[in-house]
């Protein structure tokens, strides 16, 4: 399915970078080179910009609704026929766990390309207001909803399938055109979607380019430029902030899906064993590498030691591990870089006055790969920086609390505001708990809000704006009013 060098995808065509340059992907649990991605450079982008512009002002694609949710049945039927190869891919190249290839990484985002097309083919693009007549003019007054325009969609490597169709559905199927710029740790899951989309679609050309590049500037490039009119962006809160300030120049339209470090509350009335164990395995579920992951476990403080006990425990036995194993839950992080990264915070929380219950460091057994054990960090003050900062990496920091009141504070204490848990006996009162999380989704006793239908995004510095669900594809449109004189 996929060519190696993988083909940019450009105003409809695969082709290679203009200058040739190609670079290579890495699998994470081997360090092995997969192959080669495109490297695109600023003509390329170029090129797909121009491309994005003149589909979207030049075709009939945003207003031809059959058109739009039929292309997006045909993309989902691609990525079903491919599931296969995609799945092993993303295995690869993610070092995503294969059982959530069967969720969050593959299946489920490809099965939501489907609901966008209902979406497009049910949703309400015009509402009659009626008559009226302000200031003495009679008027018939209609509120019409329109496709943004250009969108430029930039992802990050930790569930690339996920972000780039909740990217590119809803945007597709609210009518614009999309120029995607994918992470470069992750070029082949977004080559192999533009490869299909080009080959076993009837996409017309431009409306959807993929341009894969080893260079972070491009996506800088993308977001700067003028003839952009949307940017939805996916990553870090530090890019977030660089994004949102080079779109200010054009008073583009950003959405941001940023950074996280989510609490996990247990109340006093919670099954502990229960709760700790399944904070364990969230916590460190595709080695901590999810924006919206628990990775601050507050438990009360006279059961603290029990707590660390019951989720130590539990996080010995989450690996890390091979990636293509069924029983895998942690394997291994995207990069050497990250590695080195929660390798500083692992320091950090060392010198802040933290200790390892379990973990703290690489494994032992593996001398190839870019592995972090399960860690499970104890006697950190809630204010220390190991506590409050994002780590992305299999880390979890218990914290003790003094009841419903102080676990809410601690937990609100942040700078960010994306996701939570509450585990507690009594039903009512863990949602009350819930319901005073300054948060974008909150999880209780276990349920799971993940869904094409359901908004995903965070208060504060987690970001603005939604993702999937009504309100993720109203990000992708435009209001515009129309009033007509009449007697
Ligand atoms: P990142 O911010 O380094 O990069 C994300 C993307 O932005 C990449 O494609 C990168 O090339 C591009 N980029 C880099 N600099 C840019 C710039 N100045 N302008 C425009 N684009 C630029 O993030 P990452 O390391 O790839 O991903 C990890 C981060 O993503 C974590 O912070 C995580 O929490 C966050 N994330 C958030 C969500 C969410 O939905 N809230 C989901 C997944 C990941």
């Amino acid at each position: 399915m996929l060519a190696d060098p993988s083909p940019l995808l450009l105003d409809g065509r695969l082709v290679p970078a203009a200058d040739g340059r190609t670079f290579p992907t890495i699998d994470p649990a081997t360090e092995e080179v997969l192959g080669h991605a495109a490297d695109a450079s600023a003509g390329d982008l170029d090129r797909a910009v121009a491309a994005a512009r003149r589909a979207f002002d030049g075709t009939g694609w945003s207003t031809d609704v059959a058109l739009r949710a039929r292309c997006l049945r045909q993309l989902r039927e691609a990525l079903r026929r491919h599931a296969d190869e995609l799945r092993e891919l993303t295995i690869r190249e993610a070092g995503a766990p294969r059982f959530l290839t069967f969720g969050a990484q593959l299946d489920a985002p490809v099965e939501d390309l489907g609901w966008f097309a209902d979406l497009a083919e049910s949703y309400a693009w015009e509402t009659d207001l009626g008559r009226a007549e302000p200031m003495g003019m009679p008027s018939l007054r209609r509120v019409v909803r329109e496709p943004a325009g250009v969108v430029a969609a930039v992802t990050p490597w930790n569930f690339p399938h996920q972000i780039n169709l909740a990217k590119v559905g809803p945007a597709l199927a609210a009518g614009n055109t999309v120029v995607l710029k994918p992470a470069p740790d992750t070029p082949w899951c977004a080559a192999a979607l533009g490869t299909l989309a080009a080959e076993e679609t009837d996409l017309p050309p431009g409306v959807l380019n993929v341009v894969t590049s080893s260079d972070h500037a491009l996506g800088a490039r993308l977001v700067a430029d003028p003839r952009v009119d949307l940017v939805s962006f996916t990553g870090s809160t530090a890019t977030g902030r660089a994004v949102m300030r080079a779109a200010a120049e054009h008073l583009k339209k950003v959405f941001l899906e940023l950074g996280g470090k989510s609490a996990f509350l247990v109340l006093d009335d919670a099954d502990l064993k229960a709760a700790c164990s399944y904070a364990a395995f969230a916590g460190v579920t595709h080695a901590g590498q999810g924006c919206a992951i628990t990775t601050r476990l507050l438990v009360p403080r006279d059961r603290y030691d029990e707590a660390v006990e019951i989720t130590a425990r539990t996080l010995g036995r989450l690996g890390p591990g091979d990636p293509h194993d069924d029983s895998t839950v942690c394997g291994p992080v995207i990069s050497a870089r990250q590695r080195d990264r929660v390798e500083v915070y692992l320091e950090l929380a060392l010198k802040e006055g933290g200790r390892f219950a379990c973990g703290g460091g690489r494994p032992a057994d593996r001398d190839r790969g870019f592995w972090i054990e399960p860690t499970l960090v104890t006697g950190l003050a809630a204010d220390a920086r190991a506590a409050r900062e994002e780590i992305f990496g299999p880390v979890l920091v218990v914290l003790p609390h003094d009841g419903d009141d102080d676990a809410v504070a601690i937990a609100n204490d942040s700078p960010y505001g994306l996701s939570g848990a509450v585990h507690g006996g009594d039903p009512d009162r863990a949602r009350a708990v819930a319901r005073r999380l300054r948060t974008g989704t909150v999880s209780v006793n276990g349920g799971v809000w993940y869904g094409a239908d359901v908004p995903f995004g965070g208060y504060k510095q987690s970001g603005i704006g939604r993702e999937m669900g009504v309100a993720g594809f109203e990000e992708y449109l435009e209001t515009k009013a129309i009033a007509e004189g009449t007697t």
